[in-house]
């Protein structure tokens, strides 16, 4: 039997380089050899844009054009909507019994995301916020899902589905499978302003579909070593999220790069310039590919109706096989 992956973005803007190499390319390969779901967290989205429905509504296309655009295959790879799964729903209510109130508040992520988003939640989160974790161990859970590709800012999350799993099986009997999760080779790629994570929700994020004028322009304001201010300065690399981003997409010549900048025979002006022209390159055949989505929005629609289709029928059979235990198997 081969093994099931299950991952998924929030639709809360477009994807950027962050999911990229935390999260999409893994994707891409592993859609080869695992059973792969994809999910658009429309749900998920909707615990911190509540007031806001027409943002998450518009970004489950455009999130489910960045997935394709980066070589999702929809005859290899489910991509489906999460609110259409009511299966999840129900395992949310089930698994919220297996939770505490003050585990859910020690989540460090959570409490992260708390403290960002302060103008939003005032002086107290809302329960769905605060519950998000439970539902994602609804996600995962409900496809049986053996690997999780995630950013490192989902670890925490996927501890607490091993947690739930574990309560549940041991209450309940043996029903749910443990998932692994599976971080990318950049984990949490940092954001233009030199935050600790790329965010759609954090204004420093370089979109897949950003036009290279756009690229350019962010990549010019970026943060380089403040103490490097002439060209022949002795520059620190390492403070440097310029030379960050080029470990990504400037492989070969990173050597050099290094080296020219410590020894002050590299200027940030020219650095920038063949960063922005790598990133640009490396996002051209992506953003043809998004195009040709762009310009087919009923194949898209076409796509997640039918990978809706799948995932509903897999969901079901976890459903029948949790109620099964928890003795809710009326009338069968
Ligand atoms: P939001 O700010 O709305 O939460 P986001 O940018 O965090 O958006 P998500 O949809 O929450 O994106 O995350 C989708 C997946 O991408 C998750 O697995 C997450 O861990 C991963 N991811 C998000 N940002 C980064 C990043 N900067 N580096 C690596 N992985 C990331
Ligand atoms: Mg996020």
């Amino acid at each position: 039997m081969r093994k099931t992956i299950l991952t998924g973005d929030r639709p809360t803007g477009q994807l950027h380089i962050g999911h990229l190499f935390g999260s999409l390319l893994n994707r891409v390969k592993f859609q080869e050899e695992y059973e792969t779901y994809i999910m658009i967290a429309d749900v998920q989205a909707l615990t911190d844009n509540f007031n806001n429905p027409q943002k998450v509504r518009d970004n489950v296309l455009e999130v489910a054009m960045d997935n394709l655009a980066v070589g999702i295959d929809p005859q290899k790879a489910t991509i489906f909507i999460q609110s259409l799964i009511p299966e999840i729903a129900e395992l949310t209510v089930f698994y919220s019994n297996l939770v505490t109130i003050s585990k859910l508040q020690r989540n460090p992520t959570v409490k992260q995301e708390i403290e960002q988003k302060k103008e939003l939640f005032k002086d107290s989160v809302t329960f769905g916020f605060l519950g998000y974790p439970v539902s994602q161990a609804a996600d995962i859970t409900a496809f049986d899902a053996d690997l999780v590709p995630v950013g490192e800012d989902q670890l925490p999350m996927i501890e607490q589905t091993k947690d739930i799993v574990r309560k549940f099986n041991k209450i309940y009997g043996q029903t749910l499978k443990e998932p692994e999760a599976l971080v990318g080779g950049f984990g949490r790629v940092k954001g233009l302003d030199g935050n600790s994570k790329m965010g759609k929700s954090l204004n420093n994020a370089i979109y897949l579909a950003d036009s290279p004028e756009i690229i350019e322009n962010k990549i010019r304001k970026a943060l380089t070593d403040p103490d490097k201010i002439k060209l022949d300065d002795k520059g620190n690399p390492d403070v440097c999220t310029v030379f960050y981003y080029h470990q990504m997409f400037s492989g070969g010549n990173l050597k050099n790069i290094k080296n020219e900048c410590q020894s002050g025979e590299r200027g940030c002006i020219q650095c920038k310039r063949e960063l922005s022209e790598n990133i640009i390159r490396f996002l051209e055949p992506i953003q043809k590919k998004r195009k040709y989505y762009q310009d087919h929005p009923e194949l898209v629609d076409e796509i997640l109706k039918r990978g809706t289709e799948k995932a509903r029928e897999k969901s079901r059979q976890v459903l029948q096989r949790v109620k099964k235990g928890m003795k809710l198997d009326y009338f069968s």
